[in-house]
């Protein structure tokens, strides 16, 4: 067998649009299962003022010219040249103790983070540069004042400095959103897996997909980074408390009311339902999930298990259960096949959670595992940072304070005890505040009772049962489409969510004026604004349609017969559209009315133009309300307006959206909604 060693790769960081070495030689960083030297790091002497300013400068004019679609087909340019290329990250983290199965959670995960990003944007921000937050508030009785909250970007950067655990998730976790929102970024990972960091931010920049300046990194120390931050910059921090507390009082932070962003370590709970007995589906699962979550990563991540609350009943046969598991997961060099767990990042890393665990045991007893006695399959007991999972169990946790408060970042869980469902709710919030908690029933009162309780203390709440086993995504993964990040010990953060997420990286303003103004400033017609009549909007392809394009339609009068003819034809024969005296006593009608659906249906028949042209297609209706009733008799007449246009980037088309309002012959709104449309870019289409 050949043995090869490789050199330390000497790793640099990307600022100012150049790849530059730290001054001095830099630390080496260990190889976690042999200890071989993987890189040195170093970061002194770069000049951290220049590199925000060339961010703010160079990034964020580039970012802020393109549109949300724009920055989002980027964002899938970049995760589809990322994936391409996800072998050479892989063979990179070994060296971080991650098996294949870890490491994608990293890797694929992160990606994968990046790519839902850049479609969710697609589908739910607008083609534009500008995003409204809600509806428009009316100002005045005569419609000339109003108001309209708008999102822009921040014109500062982004830093996010991570923790060592997840080098590439943790990254692009972050870069997604802020980069959709049109604002640059510095990343700063934690030293320890640096150079898996550096690898992906190398191949992103070699893409030439970013703009210049978008995207800089940080290999080494923060230095005096932090010391040149303003009031429209942002910062992510995840790491340990410790750290998040002293950075989030940093003198330029507090001084400039600068974004701070923290998620913390926190002592995640896993609750077992009263109802979920030793053999229920729901008590396998549990001791499944436990120890799923206790050796992934080998318990290096901030959502792992660390206190698992059982009734008092069952918590003999769980410990067993939870022992005889965690008693095979195969420790060893994650490079090996047949290894189940990789080492901690780090011997230092190792040394810490043996401290952690020492100070747990004043409260807790070791029912399995020995920290002191290490059994693995492959890999340098000497030199790797290996540990065996370490089970311990708390009789007494009301009277306990370290089992709620020490984490150890490493493959330890305590288990503790309740009697009732009060009980167990409260253990959960001893933890004060945590990013996660899951419970394990299938019974619907301890489903409530419990998510409700917990809810206050928690980022994200998981309920697991028999019916969701093969699907649910598990108890530590956050999803890019929901928030991550957890009150009170856990840093008070939030992160992803979906779009909630690109929200952080802009301002919020409410704008006040009269509505053509308004209009003007968020590319949206609204009530009160200009609008301009002449050939008939649907026979204008995106390039000639413009926003506050407007149709008056000819009036058509409803009659008894067509509601009649309507209830037969579909089968909806609503007593109130088809006896009076009943009709009458219903608290909202005077006599028969007709259906709402009739009403929208005669609105198309009068707005809609019949020839095949632009208008390819109408995908659906948001906000539909019927506001007055309509009796046989009354007239509807509609006033279709452009409202808002999608041209999309990768299509000969686009959504349009319309304002429609139905109206009687007295003027009143009988149905107020949008009617959304696909129409061609050019017509005809070439
Ligand atoms: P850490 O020691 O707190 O370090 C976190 C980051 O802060 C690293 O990038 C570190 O850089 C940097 N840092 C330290 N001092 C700094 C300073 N004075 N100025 C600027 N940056 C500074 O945490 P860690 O050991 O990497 O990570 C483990 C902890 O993170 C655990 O407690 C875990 O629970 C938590 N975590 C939380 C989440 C979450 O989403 N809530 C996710 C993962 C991990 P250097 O490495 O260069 O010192």
């Amino acid at each position: 067998m050949t043995i090869t060693t490789r050199a330390p790769r000497r790793l640099e960081s990307y600022v100012c649009g150049e790849w530059t070495r730290g001054a001095k030689d830099g630390v080496p960083l260990l190889d976690a299962a042999t200890g071989d030297p993987v890189a040195l790091i170093d970061a002194t002497g770069l000049d951290y003022r220049a590199a925000l300013d060339w961010g703010r400068d160079r990034g964020g004019l580039a970012l802020r010219a393109m549109t949300f679609h724009e920055r989002a087909l980027m964002l899938k340019a970049l995760g589809q040249a990322l994936m391409g290329m996800k072998e050479e990250f892989y063979a990179e983290s070994l060296a971080t103790g991650a098996t294949r199965a870890d490491a994608w959670i990293d890797i694929e995960g992160g990606i994968g983070t990046l790519l839902t990003f850049a479609s969710k944007a697609r589908r739910e921000l607008p083609n534009a540069r500008v995003l409204t937050d809600g509806e428009v508030e009316p100002l005045s009785r005569d419609g000339s004042f109003a108001g309209q909250h708008i999102y822009t970007p921040l014109q500062g950067i982004a830093i996010h400095i991570n923790a060592y655990n997840f080098p590439c998730w943790g990254m692009l976790e972050k870069i997604g959103p802020n980069l959709l929102a049109g604002v640059p970024c510095i990343v700063k990972p934690a030293s320890q897996t640096a150079y898996l960091t550096e690898l992906m931010v190398r191949r992103m920049i070699d893409t030439g997909i970013l703009p210049e300046g978008a995207l800089q990194l940080v290999s080494g120390s923060a230095g005096d980074m932090l010391d040149h931050v303003t009031g429209q910059d942002a910062i992510t921090f995840t790491g340990s408390a410790a750290t998040g507390r002293k950075l989030k009082t940093h003198p330029a932070i507090v001084e400039n009311a600068t974004r701070f962003t923290m998620e913390a370590d926190s002592l995640n709970a896993s609750v077992l339902g009263p109802d979920a007995a030793p053999g229920s589906d729901e008590f396998d699962l549990f001791v499944k999930e436990v120890a799923r979550e206790m050796t992934v990563k080998a318990g290096q991540k901030c959502t792992a298990i660390r206190r698992v609350i059982a009734p008092r009943a069952h918590v003999d046969a769980l410990v067993a259960a939870l022992s005889d598991r965690l008693g095979k997961a195969a420790l060893g060099n994650p490079a090996d096949e047949g290894v189940r767990m990789g080492p901690l990042a780090s011997l230092d890393q190792r040394d810490e959670v043996r401290e952690r665990i020492a100070a747990l045991r004043a409260d807790a007893e070791i029912v399995a595992g020995n920290p002191d006695d290490v059994r693995i399959v492959s890999g340098d007991a000497e030199k790797g940072a290996f540990l065996n999972p370490v089970l311990m169990y708390c009789d007494t946790p009301f009277a306990a304070q370290a089992v709620h408060d020490v984490e150890a970042f490493g493959p330890v869980s305590t288990v503790m005890p309740y009697d009732t469902m009060d009980e167990a709710v409260e253990l959960t919030r001893r933890g004060k505040g945590s990013l996660v908690a899951s419970v394990f029933t299938d019974d619907k009162a301890v489903a409530e009772e419990m998510v409700i309780g917990m809810a206050p203390f928690h980022g994200r709440v998981l309920i697991g049962n028999r019916r969701s086993a093969k699907t649910s995504t598990g108890h530590g993964s956050p999803l890019a489409p929901l928030v991550h990040g957890g009150p009170g010990r856990a840093g008070g953060g939030e992160e992803m969510g979906g779009m909630r997420g690109v929200k952080h990286y802009m301002q919020r303003t409410a704008v006040q004026g009269t509505p053509r103004l308004l209009s003007a400033v968020t590319g949206r017609w609204i009530e009160g604004a200009e609008a301009q009549q002449g050939t008939h909007p649907f026979r204008k392809s995106l390039s000639e349609l413009q926003i506050g394009d407007q149709l008056v339609t000819a009036s058509r009068q409803i009659t008894q017969e067509d509601v009649e003819h309507f209830a037969e034809f579909t089968g909806d024969t609503f007593y109130a559209h088809m006896d009076s005296d009943a009709a009458a006593a219903n608290p909202f009608f005077d006599d028969r009315v007709a259906h709402g659906y009739l009403i929208a249906s005669f609105a198309a028949g009068l707005f809609v133009d019949p020839a095949p042209g632009p208008v390819l297609a109408n995908y659906g209706v948001d906000n539909l309300r019927f506001l007055t009733p309509v009796y046989f008799g009354d007239t509807l007449q509609v006033r279709l307006t452009c409202k808002e246009i999608n041209p999309r980037e990768t299509a000969d088309h686009g959504e349009v959206r319309w304002d429609c309002q139905v109206t009687n012959q007295e003027g009143a709104v009988v149905a107020q909604y949008d009617v959304l449309t696909m129409v061609a870019k050019t017509w005809p289409q070439a």
